[in-house]
């Protein structure tokens, strides 16, 4: 990287092919030469500032960034993660130079600060990372901007640690890929230790699919892996770099996995705006499904099982199960297949596992998500999610409930999760 201009209005940097023009008066850019030492100055007179000499693994980079809420610590913008530049605070330089305990001294850094540690690592947008350009900033700043890394350092490892869990897991997918492929293992054998597994684990299987923020999408799971998957980033229908907004009184909580939400709903935070109900949704399939999977037991009785019964047989379906929204009773009707026959109720499709109906002009899309027992008598449930929206409008409600069905001539009975 090399200063390649300065004129009175505008400084040239040039690195990596990019050239960036930051318009500074020259007023600023004195006052700013004269409030902070620059470590070019410090160090090695000759020498020009230079790029980093760590490297940063892919994992600890989006750590920081996730961990920093995607923003550049100096100016606050908004980052892509191909624009995230990594800063050493205190400069990398001053690591083997003979002004460091100088610093430590003016800056009043602790006898083990570390210049390659966490603490001392920002997210930074190269505008900001090449503005600094390797400089040593004053006391006062250097304090603010520590602070604020050593706030989200816990946070950054916590988010390191779960990467790398998940890491492992491609790893070991790769090994069985690559052994299969060798011929080292049959598909039969694997399918067999699989099945044995499952078998022995209580592997819950989900007919819809849960998606994560970084692409990874799970259909079944045990009760082993809830802390995990709690802890992931839920994908979201559009980019919210913060989360989702959750409002208390006045007070702000932006949430982006299972877990903080759950725990926001609990502390009584609720969505607020039209748009953040709608995100709200998201939330609300993983979170229903980790606390079912949570509660679920195998059950030892089933009334939904050998023959099959489910949501697409409306003759078990309450009317209470109609559109959420409608608030027409349906006279003499006691289940959907009732109203069906009076042909106020419309199928759109059905598959064995979810129906679509259209009704009082909504639209109604119910889909089992599990099987097990539920509520802990025993006896088989359904875990279902729920989705309705007016026919031609833009409001939409997403809910989860779970379906009891608890003798052979009895209906389904819904009750909340
Ligand atoms: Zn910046």
């Amino acid at each position: 990287m090399r200063l390649i201009e300065a004129r009175e209005a505008s400084i040239a940097f040039s690195g990596q092919g990019h050239i960036v023009i930051v318009e500074i008066s020259l007023e600023a850019f004195r006052a700013r030469l004269s409030s902070e030492i620059f470590l070019r100055d410090l160090a090695n007179p000759s020498d020009q500032p230079q790029m980093s000499q760590q490297q940063f693994s892919d994992i600890f980079r989006r750590a920081l960034w996730e961990a920093h809420r995607k923003r550049c610590l100096y100016c606050g913008t908004p980052l892509m993660f191909k624009e995230l530049a990594i800063d050493h605070v205190i400069p990398e330089k001053l690591i083997d130079g003979p002004f460091l305990d100088q610093v430590r001294t003016s800056h009043h850094l602790v006898p083990d600060f570390n210049i390659t540690g966490d603490e001392n690592l920002a997210p930074s947008c190269h505008p900001c990372n090449w503005d600094k350009l390797g400089r040593l900033l004053t006391p006062e700043r250097t304090a603010l901007i520590l602070t604020r890394v050593q706030e989200k350092v816990s946070e950054t490892r916590r988010l390191r640690k779960l990467y790398e869990d998940e890491c492992g897991a491609d790893r070991a997918i790769i090994r069985i890929l690559t052994a299969l492929n060798a011929g080292k293992i049959s598909w039969q054998e694997i399918t067999s230790a699989i099945r044995n597994y499952e078998t022995e684990q209580d592997v819950f299987r989900l007919n819809q699919e849960i998606g994560f923020l970084d692409g990874g999408r799970i259909s079944s799971m045990k009760k082993s892996d809830i802390n995990r998957l709690l802890d992931l980033p839920v994908k979201l229908g559009t980019d919210l770099p913060e989360g989702l907004r959750l409002l208390k009184n006045g007070d702000e909580r932006y949430v982006r996995t299972s877990r903080e939400y759950r725990t926001a709903k609990a502390e009584g935070f609720q969505p607020y705006t039209n748009f953040e109900l709608k995100m709200a949704g998201f939330f609300e399939l993983p979170c229903a499904v980790f606390t079912a999977v949570e509660k679920a037991q195998s059950s030892t009785k089933s009334f939904i099982r050998e023959p099959r019964v489910g949501i697409s047989d409306l003759r078990y379906v309450p009317v209470s199960l109609l559109p959420y929204l409608n608030t027409q009773p349906e006279p003499d009707c006691l289940t959907l297949d009732d109203v069906h026959a009076k042909g106020a109720l419309t199928i759109r499709s059905t598959t064995s596992y979810s129906i679509e109906f259209e009704y009082g002009g909504m639209i109604r899309i119910l889909v089992e998500i599990m099987r097990a027992d539920l509520d802990g008598d025993g006896i088989e449930d359904i875990l279902l999610w729920s989705y309705e929206r007016v026919i031609g409008g833009s409001h939409s409600f997403v809910s989860v409930m779970t379906l009891a069905r608890r003798s052979p001539e009895a209906i389904f009975e819904p009750t909340d999760v």
